[in-house]
């Protein structure tokens, strides 16, 4: 069997190349072309020292799948080559890939800092289920002021979390400067990357240290199964702090015997999350969905362009539209993140972004029982336009003011603009706009209302 290599003097392809044929295996026993899939819980030992030696570790070979499989090694090589990582690890979920990055680092009475502005169900599982392991997440107040960073680093601070462009809002982090802070403060910078994928940007070119994924989104771009990926730049000096990472500076065996750092150098981070946080807790992603994840891979340069052409074009198109009051898309000039997205993202901010109707729920309930291209759905990244209310779907377990400080106003729509033509979401757009303008008539007489009431007047003297 062989994999491809890069050629001479080259340390990578260009991003559409690896995309193709980064980690891919060819030949096998048939000579097949595209890479198996080894659905075997297990791997065969050749004789009894063969099985100790496996087991020591001694020759790299397979064990059994929860520790890795030659399927879900290929495409964790391809998704190493498109981060410019040293190492990366496929489990089942989104949430997975952030629950096994951050607990290779943390421990019970740890503290991490992060972003404010993240997704919802990654905020539910640091305040609730962190919290009930013993670990803190503190979200600071403004991510710009690299000062109110500064100023909450403990004694136990451990990690500093933060997401590329996070959604509904796309209010982008200066991903540079949080990676310099980290740097400063000792602390390795963990990011989700869900929604930009290395097409639009490699945070780990830019000093984050860990990149975490939901492979389910965009880099699957299939909506037909879920997948998560952590990938480790390698960048991160464990070493040069014992007491605070204590699992990557310990003899493994005893007095004597190597740490993980000193065994895998820059992949001591990676090592120890694969086989001790994730092969222990058991999240792993079958081989099967490993390769579905791949076919997906292959067209990300393709589909992510689209995205963003298409996401821009409805952007602006909304813009113009009398009953929107505000878009959430950093590709808008008039958008506040567009400066960070001239500087980060030359390629584009993707396709999952907000726009708030003046018409609040109401307008918003009509606008989207009215599309009809756009699937009303709970999931992003998907080839096919998605539409959702976060107002009464992923943020209604929130306060009303806790959602007002978040952005997430009652005519508040997320969008995850798919790859169709551009002019056909347009069109189903403007249908569903023609729905809510039909709603007016009722309207104005229910605003006629108002105004006598707060008038105090009797509507009908
Ligand atoms: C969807 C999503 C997740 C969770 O991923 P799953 O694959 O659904 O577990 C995490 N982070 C972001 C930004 C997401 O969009």
């Amino acid at each position: 069997m062989t994999t491809t290599a890069t050629p001479y003097g080259q340390d990578h392809f260009g991003f559409a190349t690896e995309q193709v044929h980064a980690g891919e295996i060819v030949g096998g026993d048939f000579g097949a072309r595209i890479t198996p899939i080894y659905l075997t819980a297990g791997f065969v030992f050749g004789s009894f020292d063969h099985a100790r030696a496996r087991f020591a570790g001694d020759d790299g070979g397979l064990v059994y799948t929860r520790y890795g499989n030659p399927t879900n090694a290929a495409v964790e090589a391809r998704l190493t080559a498109l981060e410019h990582g040293v190492d990366s690890l496929l489990v089942s979920s989104g949430q997975a890939a952030i629950t096994v990055a951050l607990l290779g680092i943390l421990k019970a009475g740890d503290h991490f800092l992060s972003a404010p502005s993240l997704y919802e169900g990654s905020k539910t599982l640091f305040r609730e289920n962190f919290a009930r392991f013993g670990i803190e997440v503190e979200f600071v107040d403004d991510p710009h002021d690299i000062d109110d960073w500064r100023r909450r680093v403990r004694p136990n601070t451990r990690a500093v979390y933060g997401e590329t462009i996070p959604n509904p809002k796309n209010d982008l982090i200066d991903i540079g400067q949080i990676a310099d802070f980290a740097r400063e403060a000792g602390l390795p910078f963990v990011i989700d990357s869900t929604a930009s994928t290395p097409y639009l940007i490699r945070p780990l070119d830019h000093g984050a240290s860990i990149v975490v994924h939901s492979a389910s989104k965009f880099l699957s771009g299939h909506g037909a199964s879920l997948a998560g990926v952590v990938t480790d730049g390698g960048t991160f000096d464990w070493a040069a702090y014992p007491d605070k990472f204590p699992q990557f500076s310990t003899p493994l065996g005893g007095a004597g015997t190597p740490t993980l750092v000193e065994k895998f150098g820059a992949t001591a981070y990676l090592e120890y999350t694969r086989t001790i946080i994730a092969g222990r807790l058991g999240p792993v992603l079958s081989p099967l969905h490993a390769f579905l994840l791949q076919q997906g891979l292959e067209t990300l340069s393709l589909r992510v362009g689209q995205h963003s052409r298409n996401a821009l074009a409805v952007a602006h198109w909304l813009e113009a539209q009398p009953e929107v009051s505000s878009v959430d898309y950093p590709g808008l000039p008039s958008n506040p993140s567009h400066a960070i997205a001239l500087k980060y993202y030359p390629r584009g901010t993707g396709s999952v972004f907000g726009f708030t109707l003046r018409g609040g729920i109401d307008d918003a309930r009509t606008l989207i029982d009215s599309l009809e291209l756009f699937s009303r759905m709970s999931h992003l990244g998907d080839v096919r336009s998605l539409v959702l209310h976060p107002g009464t779907t992923s943020h209604a377990h929130l306060t009303e003011e806790e959602r007002v400080r978040l952005g997430i106003h009652p005519g508040l729509v997320r969008l995850s603009v798919g790859i169709e033509d551009e002019d056909d979401l347009l069109a189903d757009l403007a249908g569903a706009f023609a729905a809510v303008r039909a709603t007016r008539p009722v309207r104005a007489t229910a605003d006629v209302a108002a105004v006598f009431a707060e008038a105090e007047l009797p509507l009908s003297a």
